[in-house]
């Protein structure tokens, strides 16, 4: 039952962050304010207030159209005509049973969903805020300066109780809106970060192979250069005569070859630390709490399954080998100087043959 009621209310306010939490703002507002004005109206009519009753009565109905009105598409017309309706209502109550029965602040509670409204101008919410305080001075004014007796009389019983509803119905208007509003704020803050992250990756990442790109290892390498701790070894490989891959079987069949090569170069160093793309056809790999006797067994090994495997593309096979240069990283030294170390094995592994790991 209880979770029936919440569905009801809920329906259609998960979608995208910014209208759901509005929907279901406007449907408890509505609902609070029917009870409202429907009580109120049932006041005036015991007070034989005929008026100020059928009045109410029309209020009431307004609300149950803008509740009804949530479940279809115009969020934003029914926003605004509920705040509107609101503002009438109190500037009507507020002259017609005087200033200080707390009519009036319900002006201030439409004033303050209206500057929560994003898709209002900034001048209008001006030209608005000042509406509502003219409003107000207006109303002070005559029931100040005039000599009118306003019905309810003051002290009474009746009096008492429309302050107290008015007391109870504002304080619920302002929960309402404040927890609205910080859930709307979390909510806003998760996309953004969400956001964050996914131009993080997108920027970190090679857009061919979906491995991290340069940019994105040479963070970790400033890491490592701040935090000397622990054995590091650092590989570049490179693809052999890949150049001759793009002549015979064309570029996309180059680009299949770097994808393969890439995934595994990911499933081999998962959880051995890090791998990147560093420029074309030529990689980096930093093995993490690894000597470089540990590092070079277990690349070598890789370096052969590797020249094993093969690529298909469009019914051709294709295979490729790579040459690696390694180095342990000596914490005395920057990566820079130790990659440079392993590049120009690399160099010395392409002029002695291809095909192995020059460490
Ligand atoms: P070596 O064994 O000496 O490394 O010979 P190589 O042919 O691999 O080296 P070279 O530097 O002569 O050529 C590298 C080739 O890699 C040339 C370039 O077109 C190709 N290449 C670089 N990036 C990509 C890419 O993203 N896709 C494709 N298909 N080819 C690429
Ligand atoms: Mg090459
Ligand atoms: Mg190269």
């Amino acid at each position: 039952m209880a979770s029936g009621i919440m569905d009801f209310f809920n329906k259609g306010s998960d979608e995208a962050a910014g209208r759901g939490d509005d929907v279901l703002r406007v449907r408890l507002e509505c609902l609070l304010m029917f009870i409202y004005y429907a009580v109120l109206a049932l006041i005036m009519f015991k007070q034989r207030l005929a008026l100020p009753a059928i009045v109410l009565c029309v209020f009431t109905l307004i609300q149950v159209i803008l509740f009804i009105n949530t479940y279809r598409s115009k969020s934003r017309t029914t926003r605004m005509v509920f705040i509107i309706s609101m503002a009438v209502a109190a500037t009507y109550l507020s002259g017609v049973l005087g200033m200080n029965r707390g009519f009036q602040h319900f002006l201030y509670i439409s004033l303050i969903l209206l500057l929560l409204e994003s898709h209002i101008s900034f001048d209008s919410k001006i030209f608005f805020c000042i509406g509502i305080i003219m409003i107000s001075v207006i109303l002070n004014a005559i029931c100040l300066l005039s000599s009118i007796q306003y019905p309810l009389e003051p002290g009474s019983d009746v009096e008492t109780r429309v302050r107290l509803l008015n007391e109870v119905t504002l304080a619920l208007n302002v929960v309402i809106i404040g927890m609205s509003y910080t859930r709307h704020q979390v909510e806003a803050e998760r996309q953004l970060y969400l956001a964050n992250q996914k131009l993080k990756l997108a920027a970190d990442t090679d857009p061919l192979t979906h491995l991290p790109n340069r940019r994105a290892i040479l963070d970790v390498l400033e890491e490592i250069d701040r935090d000397k701790d622990s054995t590091i070894s650092i590989a570049i490989g490179d693809i052999d005569h890949f150049k001759r891959v793009n002549d015979t079987y064309g570029h996309d069949a180059g680009d299949e070859v770097l994808k393969n090569i890439s995934d595994m170069i990911m499933k081999f160093m998962d959880k051995k630390g890090y791998s990147a793309r560093w420029g074309g056809e030529e990689f980096l790999l930093v093995f993490t709490d690894t000597n470089g006797d540990d590092a070079y067994m277990v690349l070598d090994n890789f370096r052969r399954r590797l020249s094993e495997s093969v690529t298909e593309y469009e019914g051709t096979k294709i295979t490729v080998t790579m040459t690696f240069g390694l180095e342990e990283h000596g914490f005395f030294q920057t990566t820079d100087k130790t990659i440079k170390a392993a590049d120009s094995k690399l160099y010395t592994g392409k002029e002695t043959g291809r095909n192995k790991v020059v460490y």
